[in-house]
């Protein structure tokens, strides 16, 4: 075990809990210190120190007299910005929000906390969690702990991107972020984590601010399998208050982390050989293959042929159920108000002062995609297509058990690049977003650095509802690989 308690996994964590090594309001303490140290970095929108020290003289006081809950009592996590939290300041990394403190708690940061787990604050985001950067956050950009590289500060990656830095960044032990086409996944690529993006359905998504309903979905994000795995356990379970959460029950994810993949069948797409792909992207994936069979399992060709299509469906459908969602916000009922001499030109200057640049493109694509001329011919043809995606995964699932592919095409880039150029920032998420329209559980898991030093991670997807089996190829891949998780210099 390490000495620093801010180095600690979940699980070594819990265990010195356990024997009384040292206690909640101690390992709280020193995260505590290490966010304070770390403000620079900005991976925090709110600290809630008050209500960290306090959840965690309760652990402690519970530990006393033998009634802890389990694995994450007394363990000090943080909650991406996007998650209700009563009497809490909530904002979604925007401007309209401000002010926003809930009367209420969502049910996934509710169950993490009825679980014992302390929260430490709420982490910065891209807007509305639109982004792939954090660089879209009205509360500026994240760095990278990673960074900096060449002079130049790097993004964590978007947009649970204030998630990832906090946990590479040794600031909280483990943290929840939101995944809508690879928010999860890809910073925690960019920061050398390990994410989940669970199966659409798995987590609650009552008191989470919506993004686009039909694909949002809450994870973990955490810096080992097996701390992901406990964390799922926590946040995952059917939800009365959200009618698309499944009736499913919940497995010891845990449990399933055997290291035993032998027999298992890995697929490969092909179509995910993308052209102008990095080689060490292409190197890394072969590695990947070679660890899984190493370790038993047999990797066949898998063809998913309408991943082609996966971005440009996306970005019609999460635009449209955002211009939806996002019309709630008119200076009425939440955070800012902007007057004006009338009611409209009072949710004009509202809407236009409130929402960023990203959101306000987001809005406009939605709206006209969704505008009576152009239904049939954009929305309607984007949802035909996104049940096609869904077939190709749910044919390669006849003859594979899970599907390895890259996590993301590049490392992590410097804070301001893509920025002028939306498309070329969409591409992050060129292996992320098919899984999303099919709503199927995705992990990324740090396997290595790029030539310039930096983490790069491998995805993993399984069925619906098999998030087990995504963990136990994930441990295997993750034991195989050996890489250290977190940067050397953290900040603790
Ligand atoms: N980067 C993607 C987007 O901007 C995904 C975001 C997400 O998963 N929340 O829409």
């Amino acid at each position: 075990m390490t000495s620093r308690l801010t180095d600690l996994s979940v699980a070594e964590a819990g265990e010195g809990l356990r024997t009384g090594a040292f206690s909640s309001v101690e390992l709280t303490r020193s995260l505590l210190d290490a966010i304070e140290r770390a403000r620079d970095a900005n991976a925090f929108i709110t600290v809630t120190p008050e209500i960290a020290l306090e959840r965690a003289a309760a652990s402690d006081a519970r530990r006393a007299e033998g009634t802890a809950a389990g694995p994450l009592d007394g363990i000090p996590i943080a909650i991406k910005d996007l998650f209700c939290t009563e009497g809490v300041l909530t904002t979604a990394g925007s401007h309209i929000l401000d002010g926003f403190v809930p009367t209420y708690e969502s049910t996934v940061s509710a169950k993490l906390r009825a679980a014992g787990a302390v929260m430490l604050g709420k982490t910065n985001l891209d807007e509305f969690a639109m982004g792939s950067s954090n660089v879209t956050s009205f509360y500026g950009p994240v760095k990278n702990p990673w960074g900096p590289k060449d002079g130049k500060d790097l993004v964590p990656g978007g947009s649970s991107g204030g998630s990832a830095a906090a946990v590479a960044g040794r600031l909280s032990l483990a943290a929840t972020g939101t995944d809508t086409g690879g928010s999860i996944r890809q910073p925690a690529s960019f920061c050398g984590i390990v994410g989940m993006k669970p199966t659409y359905g798995r987590c609650s998504r009552w008191g989470i601010v919506a993004f686009a309903s039909s694909l949002d979905q809450a994870g973990p994000m955490a810096g080992t399998v097996r701390d992901t795995a406990i964390m799922l356990g926590a946040m995952a379970g059917h939800d009365p208050k959200d009618s698309t959460s499944a009736p499913v029950a919940v497995p010891d994810f845990e449990a399933a982390l055997t290291g035993d993949i032998r027999g298992l069948r890995v697929g490969i797409p092909k179509e995910y050989r993308i052209d102008g792909m990095a080689g060490e992207i292409d190197a890394l994936w072969r590695q990947g293959v070679d660890w899984l069979e190493a370790a038993g399992a047999e990797t066949i060709e898998v063809s998913l042929p309408h991943t082609r299509y996966a971005l440009a469906t996306y970005y019609i459908v999460a635009p449209a159920e955002a211009s939806s969602n996002l019309a709630r916000y008119d200076g009425v009922r939440y955070g800012l108000r902007v007057a004006g001499d009338t009611l409209d030109e009072m949710y004009e200057n509202t809407r236009g002062e409130g929402f960023g640049a990203e959101v306000r493109r987001r809005i406009l694509i939605g709206t006209y995609v969704l505008s009576a001329g152009y239904y049939d011919a954009y929305y309607l043809k984007a949802q035909k297509v996104r049940t096609l995606i869904a077939r190709d995964f749910s044919r390669a699932f006849e003859t594979v058990d899970v599907i390895l592919t890259p996590t993301a095409p590049s490392d992590a880039f410097a804070i301001g690049d893509k920025m002028d150029d939306p498309i070329t920032m969409y591409l992050n998420d060129v292996f992320t977003v098919p899984t999303s329209l099919a709503g199927l559980p995705g992990i990324s898991v740090p396997v290595g650095l790029s030539a310039r030093g930096l983490p790069l991670g491998l995805q993993l997807i399984g069925r619906a509802f098999d998030e087990e089996t995504v963990l136990r190829t994930a441990g295997v891949l993750e034991q195989a690989a050996g890489f250290d998780v977190r940067p050397a210099a953290g900040a603790g």
